[in-house]
């Protein structure tokens, strides 16, 4: 099983840029900037990147960022680190992937919006030359920061639209900063025609989820693990056919659910949720679709049909048009008949 779980083609759609570094990169760039590590070798700064078992809450696993974001304030690096995910994702078997990722979180030693924008774009696109793999990016706008702030990821992401560039996303702090904070910058969003993916009820707020629904026109929710607590949301996830994007190693780790056994997404499916399984943070989670797809077949007796069909959910969930979705859907059906399956 372990072979046909690696080799079968996949979609990633939620997985943050600066939760996704590789460790020796950042080790090596971190060095370079003669940062202090208190660490000896890079099996010790592991450790200090990704999370264990014992980590305890969404506070803890949103620590572990700090390393990145050090490095991600150049624009050869920013381009490098994603560069070399998309090769690690080819790797994996991965035909489409959307990158999110913040971009006043790389705006701290003197970088401006469109040096980091067009970074990863550049990045993007040498991926896509070099390792025949297709992404997009998704703009993320903070909880925490101002509405003006949020409004003025949508502004100047403008530009990129239809270049890379396909959608936006809130994410952080959802306990202390509702959803409603950041309407208007979402408004504005739909009204220049991003696409629109919040995170929501990924720690326990349930209202979270039909506020990014009505108030922030979502389109696909980040993890959605509250839902489960409410029929009446769980109803207009169905009825509006909203995705949500689940990840489930990484909702392990942040105590977003406290075991395997009460994961909500079979549940989900089987009231008739569009449902898709994504990394979350490749690095901090220390995961790959991999492990979240043999985690659900170990533990929920998931088929490989089942994970066939996440797959093709997320082709449907993905944001891009019904011409690229039917030629992605193609191919993954082509390889999937050389695997005989
Ligand atoms: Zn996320």
């Amino acid at each position: 099983m372990r072979g046909i779980l690696r080799n079968i083609p996949k979609i990633e759609l939620h997985c943050h840029l600066d939760g996704s570094v590789r460790p020796e990169t950042m080790y090596e760039l971190l060095l370079q900037q003669e940062e202090d590590l208190h660490v000896s070798d890079i099996k010790e700064f592991e450790e200090l990147v990704s999370v264990k078992e014992e980590c305890n809450s969404l506070i803890e696993y949103l620590k572990k960022f700090s390393y990145p974001l050090k490095v991600m304030q150049r624009k050869e690096n920013i381009e490098r680190i994603t560069y070399e995910l998309l090769e690690d994702l080819s790797i994996q078997n991965v035909k489409y992937v959307e990158i999110r990722f913040a971009p006043f979180l790389h705006m701290n030693d003197g970088l401006n919006f469109n040096d980091v924008v067009e970074s990863v774009l550049k990045g993007m696109e040498r991926g896509r030359e070099e390792f025949n793999i297709l992404s997009n990016a998704i703009l993320i706008c903070m909880r925490h920061e101002s509405l003006q702030n949020s409004l003025e990821v949508v502004e100047y992401g403008e530009k990129y639209l239809g270049k890379g560039v396909v959608a936006v996303d809130l994410a952080g702090n959802e306990q202390d900063f509702p959803p409603e904070i950041h309407k208007e910058a979402f408004e504005l969003a739909r009204k220049k025609g991003y696409k629109i993916t919040i995170h929501g009820g990924e720690t326990g707020a349930v209202e979270n989820i039909s506020k990014s629904i009505e108030l922030l026109y979502a389109e696909r929710i980040g993890h959605g693990i509250a839902a489960i607590k409410d029929p009446k949301v769980m109803e207009l996830l169905r009825e509006k056919n909203i995705y949500l994007e689940m990840c489930p190693i990484s909702n392990l780790q942040t105590k977003a659910v406290d075991s395997i056994e009460n994961y909500p997404i079979r549940k989900y499916m089987e009231l008739g949720i569009g449902v898709t399984v994504n990394t979350d943070n490749t690095t901090v989670s220390n995961t790959s679709l991999e492990k979240e797809y043999k985690l659900l077949m170990e533990e929920l007796n998931f088929s490989i049909e089942e994970i066939l069909k996440l797959i093709d959910n997320s082709v449907e969930a993905a944001f891009i048009s019904r011409e690229e979705k039917e030629t992605l859907r193609k191919k993954i059906q082509d390889e999937l008949k050389e695997l005989g399956l």
